[in-house]
């Protein structure tokens, strides 16, 4: 999707920003590569997406830089967040938690934790047990209160067990070389 040119044209960072991400699937996507999905299939079978319409959307984050396309991968291709995909960690973390707030009654669906002590991270992504803001791959995710199983696809399976961020989701069904 792309904005009115007479918007986008405006020197808004923000404006800038919704082109890249502002489609209703692009966060998801973007939000399943940080869970550690990776290949065309399991992003589809994760999101039920149509097959056309995630084509066209991996295919403008791999152009914008969000994300890389690794074809010789042992499996075949997989998509991975670049350090400018994972720079929207803040934004994508302030979004479920407003929803987490404003559409989960039974609390967050999923809670972060620091990997290496454990301790809950706050909402400015600081470690409440040693005061450290954390880096992504060392940020734990667990199923929250608020979580509710839904269909159960071995991806989505998958994608809310506890495990690290960025942390591949093929690895655990397949004895691969750890992700570089
Ligand atoms: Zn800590």
């Amino acid at each position: 999707m792309t904005l009115p040119s007479t918007y986008a044209d405006r020197n808004c960072s923000l404006a800038r920003t919704l082109e890249v991400v502002g489609e209703r699937w692009t966060l998801m996507i973007v939000r399943d590569a940080f869970f550690g999905v990776t290949r065309f299939g399991d992003f589809a079978a994760e999101l039920g997406i149509p097959r056309a319409v995630l084509t066209s959307r991996l295919k403008s984050l791999v152009q914008e830089g969000v994300l890389t396309r690794e074809g010789d991968a042992p499996g075949g291709v997989e998509y991975r967040l670049t350090a400018k995909g994972i720079a929207l960690w803040p934004a994508l973390r302030a979004f479920m938690n407003w929803g987490d707030e404003f559409y989960s009654p039974a609390g967050a669906k999923r809670t972060f934790r620091h990997d290496q002590d454990a301790g809950l991270i706050d909402q400015d992504g600081r470690c409440q047990e040693c005061g450290t803001v954390v880096r992504v791959p060392e940020i734990r995710i667990e199923r929250g209160p608020g979580f509710e199983p839904t269909e159960s696809d071995p991806v989505s399976e998958a994608i809310t067990t506890s495990r690290r961020l960025l942390e591949p989701v093929t690895a655990a069904r397949t004895p691969a070389p750890a992700a570089g």
